[in-house]
C-alpha cells in the first residue's frame, strides 16, 4: 500500500468565537451541550459532503489493492488523510451509520440492529448542522436506512426513493438524483451521500461484471468509484471558490469468507470491522493516520468543520481506546455477546473466551497473542467496561422494540436481516459465535426459506441447527411457527415450550403463540398472551389485529370498539376500521366518538367515503348545522339515501333560517318515499310550509 510520509497534521483550529449563538441555541441542543456552539460566520463555513461506503473492506479499494482500479478514491486519498486504521463501531448499516450521526457507540445510542427507531431524542449531525446554518441534503441507497428508522431528522431533503419498493438503488442512479439536486439555486451545503452497491449480492454493471468476473465484489467497489468520481467532480464544480471538506468513510466491511463469515454482523475481525475512511480539503495536509479511530469521530469532525469544538476530531490527537461490538449472535441465538477494543495496533475481541492480535504485524488475525504479550491497562479497562456497560443498558433499557409492518420486515429479511426482541439469557456455556461459524450458512439458508414461506425445508434446516445448538433461540422460535402455519400443531407447542425456556422474555415469542392458539381457536389461549404483548408493545397491529378477532366473535362490543381506538392510531390506513368504529359508536349512541371516527375516515377515504348520511345526521345531533349541510349535500341522488338525506337537510336548512328553507321542506317531500314523508308529515320544524304544493 502507499503509505505516505507524515503523520497527522494536526492544526489548531481557527474557529471565531461568536458569543451570543451560544445563547440563541440554548435549547436547540437536547444534551444540553450549548456550550460548543459556536457555528462560523456565512461565507466561511466550508460545504461538507460526506460518502458513506456500505459494506466496504479497506484493504480491497485500490488505495490498499492493486488489484483493484479505483482511481477517484486513491486520488482522494494521496490528497488528503488516509486512515490505515479505522474501525466501524458494529459491523450493521443503521447501528452504524447512527454511530457516524450521533458520535456515539450503540451501547448509547441504543441501536443494536436494523429495524429500529433512532430516538427522538438523540442529537444528530445533521440537526446540529442546520442549528449552525448549514442547509442540508441526504440520499440514501439502502432500505435499512429509509426514512422510517430515524435519520432523516435534521435533513431539508432526505431522498431514500429506491424505486417502486426495491431495497436498494444503485450508484449511478443515486449520484444522479445527488447531482441533480447540487445543479439547483437552493442547495445543500452539508450533503450526504449513501452507496449500497457492495452489499450482496454482488451485481456490478458492465464494464465492471466483465472486468471483474472472478471477484464480482470488488467490481462493485470499482463500479461505486467511477460514480463517486462523478459526484466528487459536480461537488467541486458547484462549491468552486469556496472552502469545501469531504469525508469518505466505510460503514463497516464484509467477511468474503475470512474466519468462516461470508458476509457482514456475525463477527468482529478486520474485514468487517476495518473500513475505509480518507478526509480531504482545502487546509488537510496530505499524509495517513495510523493511530487507530472510530467512525463514530465522522460526528465530531464534521462539527469541527462547521466551527464547533470537536474533541474527538479526526483532526485532533485523541488516542482513547477504539470500542466496537457485534451483538447480533447473542440477540438472535442466544451465543456469547461481542465486544473489541483497539490500541496502538493490539486489538481485543471478547466473544466468550478473548483473543489478543496485532492488527498491523498479523491483519489476517491468525495469531491469537492472549498471555503471550503485555496488555495495555486502558485497552483491557475499556474493553471489559464497554461489555459491561453495553449489557447492562441492554438489560435496563425498557427497550421497545419498534413495532414494524410485516411488508418492512419482509424488506429487511430479504438483505439478511432478521430482529428479534427480548433479552435472551446470557448462559455461560453459551458458544462463541466465532466457533460457530460452521451453521452460519444453514442459519441463512433456513432465514431464507421462512422468510419465503417455505416452512418444510426451513423446518428440516432448524432442526439440523437444533441438533448442534440446542439453545438457539431462532431455530426454535421459527420451528414452532414453521410447524404451527403448516397445521402440524402437537409439534408446534412442543417448539413453543422450548423456546421459552430458553427465552421466556422474549415478545415476539408470546406473540406466535397466541397467534398459534388463535389459529387453532383456543381463543381463551391467545387472549391473555395477546394482552401480554400489548402491554410491552402497545403498538404491536398483528396482536390489536388478533385481540379484535376474539372479542368480536365473542361479541363483546365494548372491547371491539376500545381495541379498534387503539388499532386507528397505529394502522397506516385506517380507513375500513374507522368506518366500523364509526357506525358501532353510533349504534350506542355516543354521537361525538362517531363523529370522529367518520370523520378521520372521511380525511383517509376522501371521495371512497360513503357515510355522508350518517355524518350529516350525527352533525345535526350535536347541533353542528352548517358541518350538518355540508355533509348531506355530498349525498347524491343515485345513494340508497338520498330522501333521508333530502328531510334531514331541509331539517336543517329550517333549523339554520336558510332562505331557501321552505323549496328544500318540498323538495324533500317531491322526492320522497314512504318513510321520509311519513316524517315530514310529523315534523314540528316544518309546521306552516305547504310543501305540497309546486
Ligand atoms: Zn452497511
Amino acid at each position: 500500500m502507499n503509505v505516505k510520509p507524515a503523520g497527522l497534521v494536526a492544526k489548531p483550529f481557527l474557529v471565531p468565537i461568536l458569543a451570543v449563538v451560544g445563547l440563541l441555541l440554548a435549547g436547540c441542543s437536547p444534551q444540553g451541550d450549548d456550550s460548543r456552539f459556536k457555528g462560523l460566520p456565512d461565507g466561511e463555513r466550508p460545504a461538507i459532503l460526506l460518502i458513506t461506503l456500505d459494506t466496504t473492506r479497506a484493504d480491497r479499494l485500490g488505495i490498499e489493492s492493486s488489484a483493484v482500479k479505483t482511481p477517484h478514491f486513491n486520488k482522494l486519498a494521496d490528497g488528503g488523510l488516509y486512515f490505515t486504521q479505522a474501525y466501524s463501531t458494529t459491523p450493521t448499516t443503521l447501528p452504524s451509520h447512527t454511530s457516524m450521526m450521533t458520535g456515539l457507540y450503540p451501547m448509547d445510542h441504543k441501536i443494536r440492529e436494523n429495524g429500529r427507531r433512532v430516538d427522538a431524542q438523540l442529537d444528530l449531525l445533521a440537526s446540529r448542522l442546520q442549528t449552525l446554518g448549514y442547509r442540508t441534503a441526504a440520499f440514501v441507497s439502502g432500505f435499512p436506512l429509509a426514512e422510517q428508522f430515524g435519520l432523516a431528522r435534521g435533513f431539508d431533503k432526505y431522498d431514500d426513493d429506491l424505486a417502486g419498493g426495491a431495497n436498494e438503488r444503485s450508484a449511478t442512479l443515486t449520484t444522479n438524483a445527488a447531482l441533480e439536486y447540487l445543479a439547483l439555486e437552493e442547495t445543500a451545503d452539508f450533503l450526504w451521500v449513501h452507496y449500497f452497491d457492495a452489499h450482496a449480492p454482488y451485481e456490478p454493471p458492465e464494464p465492471f461484471l466483465s472486468l471483474y468476473k472472478d471477484d464480482l465484489y470488488s467490481g462493485e467497489l470499482a463500479y461505486m468509484d467511477s460514480e463517486v468520481g462523478r459526484l466528487l467532480s459536480a461537488f467541486e464544480a458547484r462549491f468552486a471558490g469556496q472552502p469545501r471538506k469531504v469525508i469518505v468513510v466505510g460503514d463497516h466491511g464484509e467477511g468474503l469468507g475470512d474466519h468462516g463469515e461470508a458476509l457482514h454482523g456475525n463477527l468482529l475481525y478486520q474485514g468487517t470491522m476495518r473500513v475505509p475512511l480518507i478526509i480531504a480539503g482545502d487546509d488537510i495536509a496530505p499524509g495517513s493516520v495510523a493511530r487507530s479511530v472510530s467512525i463514530r469521530q465522522v460526528f465530531d469532525t464534521v462539527l469541527e468543520w462547521a466551527g464547533v469544538n470537536g474533541e474527538r476530531s479526526l483532526l485532533g490527537e485523541n488516542s482513547e481506546p477504539v470500542l466496537a461490538e457485534a451483538l447480533k449472535p447473542y440477540l438472535q441465538y442466544g451465543w456469547q455477546p461481542q465486544f473489541m477494543a483497539v490500541l496502538d495496533g493490539i486489538k481485543m475481541i471478547q466473544s466468550g473466551d478473548i483473543e489478543v492480535f496485532d492488527v498491523q504485524a498479523d491483519p489476517g488475525e491468525t495469531n491469537n497473542l492472549l498471555g503471550s504479550i503485555d496488555l495495555a491497562p486502558e485497552l483491557q479497562g475499556a474493553l471489559s467496561a464497554y461489555g459491561s456497560r453495553a449489557l447492562d443498558a441492554l438489560n435496563s433499557q425498557a427497550e421497545k422494540p419498534e413495532t414494524l409492518s410485516q411488508k418492512t420486515v419482509e424488506r429487511l429479511a430479504s438483505l439478511g436481516y432478521v430482529g428479534t426482541s427480548g433479552q435472551p439469557i446470557l448462559r455461560d456455556a453459551a458458544p462463541s459465535p466465532k466457533d460457530m461459524v460452521h451453521i452460519y450458512g444453514d442459519l441463512d439458508i433456513g432465514s431464507g426459506y421462512f422468510t419465503n414461506g417455505n416452512y418444510d425445508a426451513a423446518i428440516e434446516v432448524f432442526s439440523r441447527i437444533l441438533q448442534i445448538d440446542p439453545y438457539n433461540f431462532m431455530a426454535a422460535m421459527r420451528l414452532a411457527v414453521g410447524y404451527s402455519v403448516t397445521d402440524r400443531a402437537a409439534q408446534a407447542q412442543e417448539f413453543f415450550e422450548r423456546a421459552r425456556s430458553i427465552n421466556p422474555a422474549s415478545v415476539d415469542l408470546r406473540h406466535y403463540h397466541a397467534m398459534h392458539y388463535l389459529r387453532n381457536r383456543q381463543s381463551a389461549l391467545a387472549e391473555p398472551l395477546f394482552e401480554s404483548v400489548l402491554a410491552e408493545m402497545p403498538d404491536r397491529l398483528p396482536a390489536l389485529e388478533g385481540l379484535l378477532s376474539i372479542y368480536a366473535r365473542r361479541g363483546d362490543d365494548e372491547k371491539v370498539m376500545q381495541t379498534l381506538e387503539k388499532l386507528v392510531k397505529v394502522k397506516a390506513s385506517p380507513g375500513p376500521d374507522l368506518l366500523r368504529l364509526g357506525k358501532m359508536r353510533m349504534a350506542k349512541g355516543d354521537t361525538k366518538a362517531a363523529i370522529s371516527a367518520f370523520e378521520q375516515a372521511s380525511q383517509i377515504l376522501d371521495e371512497r367515503f360513503r357515510q355522508n348520511l350518517e355524518l350529516g345526521v350525527l352533525y345535526l345531533a350535536d347541533r353542528q348545522f352548517a358541518n350538518a349541510a355540508a355533509s348531506l349535500d355530498k349525498v347524491t341522488r343515485f345513494d340508497p339515501g338520498y330522501p333521508m338525506a333530502l328531510f334531514k337537510r331541509a331539517q336543517v336548512s329550517v333549523l339554520l333560517k336558510e332562505a331557501d328553507s321552505e323549496a328544500r321542506v318540498r323538495e324533500a317531500w317531491k322526492r320522497g318515499d314512504d318513510t321520509t314523508r311519513r316524517l315530514i308529515v310529523s315534523e314540528k320544524l316544518f309546521r306552516g310550509i305547504d310543501y305540497r304544493s309546486n
